[in-house]
C-alpha cells in the first residue's frame, strides 16, 4: 500500500494554542502539509515514523525580531545557523536593511534560506548598516526618503510586512524622533503595511510613541528596563500601556541582553500582563553580551512563571497573527504549513540574565530535539569538505 504520509511523529505532548489544544496525540505529514493529528496513527502509514515520547511537540517557532543580514552587518546571524536548530522555522528581520539594500537581504538571505524569512523595511535608506561604524542609523534624517521606502514595500509585498524605526537616544535622539515616526506612519499609511517600533531606551514618552500607532503594529523591547519603561512609579503597568493594548498594538519582547529587564519581566508577568510575542532579537553581540536564542528567551519566561502553554502561543499563533499569517503558520492545524518544532522540557538547574546582571533560577529549560520544516525532518546540511 502506498504510504498515506510522509511523515509521522508519534507519541509526543502536543501543544498547540491555535486549537486549544494541549494532549498526547501524533502528528502526520504529507506533501509539506500537516495531514493528521490525533491519537493512534498506524506507524505503516508513514513512510518515515519518529517516536518523540516524552517531548513536547508545537508548531514550528516563529522568532518575529531577529537580525539575518548576514555578511551585510557584522551584528547579522545566519538564520539556517540561528533559528533552525532551535526549533524556529520563521523568522522576521527587523529593518537590517532600508530601501537601498533590502535587495541584497532578499537575493543571498531570504531567497536561499531554508528558514522562512519576512523582513520589515528600516525607515533609513541603510538599514542598521550605519552602526559598523559606530553612527545612528536616523541621527540625520537625509537617511530617509519616504517614496523609495513605499516603492520598495509596494513591490516586495510577499516578503515585506512594513517599515521599521527605532526611537532611541543613539539611532535619532531626540530632534528626530517625532519626525521619523511621521515619516514611517506615512510609510505605513501608504503601503497599508505594519509599523514595527523599537521603544527602547527612547528620549521621548511611550505615550508619545504610542500616539502614532494603530491596530497591528508592533512594540518592540516593550520589557526594556530604561527610563519611559512600561512601569510607573510604584510598579504597576502603565494606563496607557494597557491602552495601546487594547487599540491591538502588540506588544514584542526583543530581549537581545540589553532591552529586556529581568524586573519589568518579572513586575508584568506577575500583574498577568504578559507580552503577545516573545522574541529574540538575535544577533553578534560585542563581547560580555548575552544574546539568548528563542529557547532560552522562553525558558526565561518560564522562569518567570509564564504559564507553559501562554510562552508557547506567544512564538506560535501570537506570533503568527502578528503577522498576519494565522491561517498557514505557528498552527498545526491540518492543511497548514508542516512546520514543528520537538522540544525538550529538561528539568535541572538554570540560571538567565540581563544586561543589568539581574538573574533568575529555574528547575526547567526548554531544549530542541528536532525541526520539521515543511513537511520534511530538517538537518543540518554538512559542511563541503575544503
Ligand atoms: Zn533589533
Amino acid at each position: 500500500m502506498a504510504d498515506a504520509y510522509d511523515l509521522l511523529l508519534k507519541g509526543g505532548e502536543v501543544i498547540d494554542p491555535s486549537q486549544d489544544l494541549h494532549q498526547h496525540c501524533d502528528v502526520a505529514f504529507r506533501d509539506g502539509r500537516v495531514a493528521a493529528i490525533e491519537p493512534g496513527i498506524a506507524a505503516s502509514a508513514s513512510d518515515e515514523v519518529i517516536d518523540v515520547s516524552g517531548y513536547l511537540v508545537t508548531p514550528g517557532l516563529m522568532d518575529i525580531h531577529g537580525h539575518f543580514f548576514h555578511r551585510g552587518w557584522p551584528g547579522a546571524v545566519d538564520p539556517d545557523t540561528a533559528c533552525l536548530p532551535s526549533g524556529v522555522t520563521t523568522g522576521v528581520d527587523a529593518g537590517s536593511t532600508g530601501w537601498g539594500n533590502y535587495q541584497a537581504l532578499k537575493t543571498y538571505i531570504l531567497d536561499p534560506s531554508d528558514t522562512r524569512i519576512y523582513a520589515f523595511v528600516h525607515l533609513a535608506a541603510t538599514g542598521l548598516t550605519s552602526l559598523t561604524a559606530r553612527i545612528g542609523e536616523l541621527q540625520n534624517l537625509a537617511f530617509a526618503q519616504i517614496d523609495q521606502a513605499i516603492q520598495c514595500i509596494d513591490e516586495n509585498r510577499g516578503d515585506v510586512l512594513g517599515i521599521k524605526v527605532r526611537i532611541d537616544h543613539r539611532a535619532t535622539g531626540e530632534a528626530n524622533a517625532l519626525p521619523a515616526l511621521e515619516m514611517a506612519r506615512e510609510v505605513a499609511d501608504a503601503t497599508r503595511s505594519k509599523m514595527m517600533v523599537h521603544v527602547s531606551g527612547t528620549p521621548i514618552p511611550l505615550v508619545r510613541i504610542f500616539d502614532f500607532m494603530q491596530l497591528g503594529d508592533i512594540a518592540t523591547h516593550i520589557l526594556n528596563g530604561h527610563a519611559h519603561n512600561i512601569l510607573d512609579g510604584n510598579g504597576r503597568i502603565r494606563q496607557e500601556v494597557r491602552e495601546a493594548r487594547e487599540r491591538g498594538i502588540i506588544l514584542d519582547v526583543g530581549h537581545a541582553g540589553v532591552h529586556f529587564d529581568l524586573n519589568v519581566g518579572h513586575a508584568a508577568v506577575s500583574q498577568s500582563f504578559w507580552p503577545n510575542t516573545l522574541s529574540t532579537d538575535i544577533h553578534n553581540p560585542p563581547p560580555g553580551r548575552v544574546v539568548y536564542d528563542l529557547l532560552g528567551v522562553m525558558s526565561t519566561f518560564l522562569a518567570l512563571e509564564m504559564p507553559l502553554d501562554a510562552v508557547i502561543a506567544s512564538v506560535t499563533a501570537n506570533a503568527a497573527a502578528a503577522i498576519d499569517q494565522s491561517g498557514d503558520l505557528g498552527t498545526l492545524r491540518v492543511g497548514s504549513i508542516g512546520d514543528a518544532a520537538v522540544l525538550d522540557l529538561r528539568e535541572g538547574e538554570y540560571t538567565f540574565v540581563d544586561a543589568a546582571q539581574n538573574q533568575v533560577q529555574a528547575g526547567q529549560q526548554l531544549t530542541s530535539v528536532l525541526t520539521v520544516k515543511d513537511g520534511k525532518r530538517w538537518r543540518q546540511p554538512v559542511a563541503p569538505v575544503r
